[in-house]
C-alpha cells in the first residue's frame, strides 16, 4: 500500500515512520510513505500556499492550485496499466479506482476503526494536511473524496491525523503485524467489543514505600495465574466492554 502525503512541513513524520513497526512495514515493503512538500508545487517566487479568505475574516487559506499540482503530479506518477482504471465521477479529478484521496479537516466526518478497515482496501491512499485557517473549499469539493476529522477538537494541521491514518490502517495490512489474533482480539474490532484487561508481571506490586507484605500490594486477578485457559477465556469475555 502506498501513502502519499501532501504537506507543508515534511520533517515533521521523521521521527513516527522511523520507529517500530511502521519503520518494518516500510523496510519490508508492505508499505511506501511518500512526503511531498507543496511548496514545491506552487510557481511563485515565494512559494506561497495561502492567501487571505474571501468575505474577510480572520487568518490564512490554503489554496487549490498547488495542492491541484501536487496531487496531480503524485497520481501521474502511479503505474497504472490502461486507462480504464480512470473514475471520474461527482466532477472530481480522474484517478485509479483504487485510490482515495483524504482531506483533513476538523469539520470531516469523524474518524473510527470502520474507517481503517475500509481504507486498508485501496492501494494508494493520497492525504491533504491543511494548516492555516483551512483549506479552499474547492479542494474539497473537486479533490478529495473525503474529508476526514480525527475527534471533536481543533489541531495545527493535519499532519498528526495523517499519522493516525497510516499507523492505524497499516497495521491491519496482512503481514505487518505477524499476529492476525491479535487484531481480531483488539479493541473496536467487527463484534465492537473493547479489550479486556492485560497484566504482566509481578504478580502482585508494591508501590514504594509500601512494605511487601499485607493488603496494600496491586494484585492481578487470581485467575489469569491459575492456567486453566477455559476459564481465563470466560473471565475476558465478560470483562470486554461494549461502547
Ligand atoms: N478553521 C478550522 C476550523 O475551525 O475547522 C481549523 C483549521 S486547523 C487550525 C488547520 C488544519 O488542521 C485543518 O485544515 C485540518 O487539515 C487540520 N485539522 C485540525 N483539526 C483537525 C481534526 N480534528 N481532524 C483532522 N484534521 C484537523
Amino acid at each position: 500500500m502506498i501513502f502519499d502525503i501532501i504537506t507543508i512541513f515534511p520533517q515533521i513524520f521523521d521521527s513516527y515512520f522511523s520507529e517500530s513497526i511502521l519503520k518494518r512495514a516500510q523496510k519490508e515493503n508492505f508499505i511506501k510513505i511518500n512526503i511531498h512538500n507543496l511548496r514545491d508545487y506552487t510557481n511563485n517566487k515565494h512559494r506561497t500556499v495561502d492567501d487571505t479568505p474571501y468575505g474577510g475574516g480572520a487568518g490564512m487559506v490554503m489554496m487549490v492550485e498547488p495542492i491541484l499540482r501536487a496531487v496531480s503530479s503524485i497520481i501521474s506518477n502511479f503505474q497504472f496499466p490502461i486507462s480504464k482504471q480512470f473514475s471520474n465521477s461527482n466532477s472530481k479529478i480522474s484517478k485509479p479506482k483504487n485510490t482515495r484521496i483524504i482531506l483533513f479537516s476538523a469539520k470531516g466526518k469523524r474518524y473510527t476503526q470502520q474507517d481503517a478497515v475500509r481504507l486498508s482496501q485501496y492501494k494508494n491512499i493520497i492525504m491533504i494536511c491543511g494548516r492555516y485557517e483551512g483549506v479552499d473549499e474547492r479542494v474539497a469539493e473537486h479533490i478529495a473524496d473525503e474529508e476526514i476529522s480525527i475527534g471533536d477538537y481543533v489541531l495545527t494541521g493535519g499532519e498528526i491525523p495523517a499519522m493516525t491514518v497510516i499507523d492505524s490502517v497499516s497495521r491491519l495490512l496482512p503481514g505487518v503485524l505477524g499476529n492476525k489474533e491479535s487484531i481480531e482480539q483488539e479493541s473496536h474490532n467487527e463484534a465492537g467489543t473493547l479489550e479486556h484487561p492485560q497484566y504482566t508481571k509481578p504478580e502482585e506490586f508494591f508501590p514504594e514505600g509500601q512494605s511487601a507484605s499485607g493488603e496494600n500490594g496491586w494484585k492481578v486477578p487470581e485467575i489469569l495465574l491459575g492456567g486453566n485457559h477455559k476459564e481465563i477465556e470466560k473471565w475476558r469475555n465478560e470483562k470486554q466492554k461494549h461502547r
